[in-house]
């Protein structure tokens, strides 16, 4: 019973299996069309002869994925999709609209060993690494469910993508396949932590996708109070492996900062950041915290995102300041969570 994920086969493998099953190589090209337009069963694939999709359905799981539920906010364009995995663990994805497009927020892991003091993902414990099939299938299948094509896709959802290197590059490698959702690497965002190992190893693919690194506080005091990996890779570490990012690979790292009420948001601290990363070619994302049941951070006012955001242009370093998109139906930033639904 344990067949393997249809979205899970890389297309080598999926040509062995036909010339295994000896069925025409030109099959291959017919099968990753369904899959990349978010088909979960054989019977579905119209344009294969009957018997390749009886020996399909024996041979593979189609459903390894499956939708438990879809929330849609009330507030703005956007969807929150909650998966059943195979194995019972649950995980969530984003589908959102921009003036600029349609993007996926996806998950890379079901649950997160990172332990961030602010953001829900973490607060389930960890089940698992996802397979690149079950991230490729987040893309396909929300595709199909809107409608829609997806021009961006962000790694921003539950878990911590570097701690998945090797599935993950998989995934971006087929979001950007010509012959399937065509997304250009450019408009593609790998959120991580900081785990500088990988960061290193990213740069050195020499791939245009956006790195996009959880900074939150430019002291190693608060950075290690809100997030543990601070620990294993503190600030003066994790810059210089920024600087060396983006010596090699030549692009501009996007630093998140969430902002929190009196803990990170004042005057101070943005000058701390604005000295920290001064001379580097980047770019800030602020984020005004999400509010996550269970901890008793909150939200910066208003008044000090701006104050926060001017005196980073002031030392011009370029600043902007993310929207909140379904925070009714806890599918903002750090709102993703393993189990359970709001
Ligand atoms: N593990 C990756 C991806 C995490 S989610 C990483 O750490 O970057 C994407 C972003 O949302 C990260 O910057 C994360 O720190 C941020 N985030 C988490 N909880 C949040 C919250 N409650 N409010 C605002 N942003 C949050």
């Amino acid at each position: 019973m344990n067949k393997p994920y249809i979205y899970d086969l890389s297309p080598t493998e999926l040509s062995a299996w036909l010339e295994e099953q000896q069925e025409a190589p030109y099959r291959l090209r017919q099968i990753r069309q369904w899959l990349w337009r978010g088909c979960n069963s054989a019977d579905d694939m119209t344009d294969l002869p009957k018997g390749i999709r009886e020996k399909m359905t024996e041979s593979f799981r189609f459903d390894a994925m499956r939708l438990k539920e879809r929330l849609q906010s009330q507030e703005d364009d956007t969807t929150k999709y909650i998966w059943q995995l195979a194995d019972g663990n649950v995980i969530e994805s984003v589908f959102m609209r921009y003036r600029s497009g349609t993007s996926v927020c996806v998950s890379s892991q079901a649950g997160c060993k990172m332990g961030c003091a602010f953001c829900a993902s973490s607060m389930c414990g960890f089940g698992r690494n996802l397979s690149s099939g079950e991230l490729i299938a987040q893309v396909a299948l929300i595709a199909k469910d809107q409608g829609s094509r997806v021009d961006h896709v962000v790694v921003m959802g539950i878990g911590e993508p570097f701690e998945n290197y090797d599935n993950l590059l998989t995934f971006l490698r087929s979001c950007n396949d010509p012959a399937g959702f065509n997304i250009s690497m450019r408009r593609m965002t790998v959120s991580t932590c900081g785990l500088i190992p990988q960061m290193l190893r990213f740069a050195e693919e020499g791939l245009p996708i956006t790195l996009a690194v959880s900074l939150h506080a430019a002291n190693d005091r608060l950075r290690s109070q809100l997030m543990p990996i601070n620990h294993a890779y503190p600030l003066a570490d994790l810059m210089k492996a920024c600087r060396q990012y983006e010596k090699t690979s030549g692009r501009r790292i996007t630093f998140e900062y969430a902002l929190f009420k009196g803990l990170n948001d004042r005057t101070e601290d943005a000058e701390q950041l604005a000295a920290m990363l001064r001379g580097s070619l980047c770019h800030v994302n602020l984020i005004p915290a999400n509010e996550v049941p269970g901890s008793d951070l909150h939200r910066s006012e208003p008044g000090a995102v701006e104050n926060f955001a001017r005196i980073l242009q002031s030392r011009k370093i370029p600043v902007t300041v993310r929207r909140e998109l379904g925070t009714d139906i806890m599918a903002a930033c750090g709102q993703l969570r393993r189990m359970s639904t709001p």
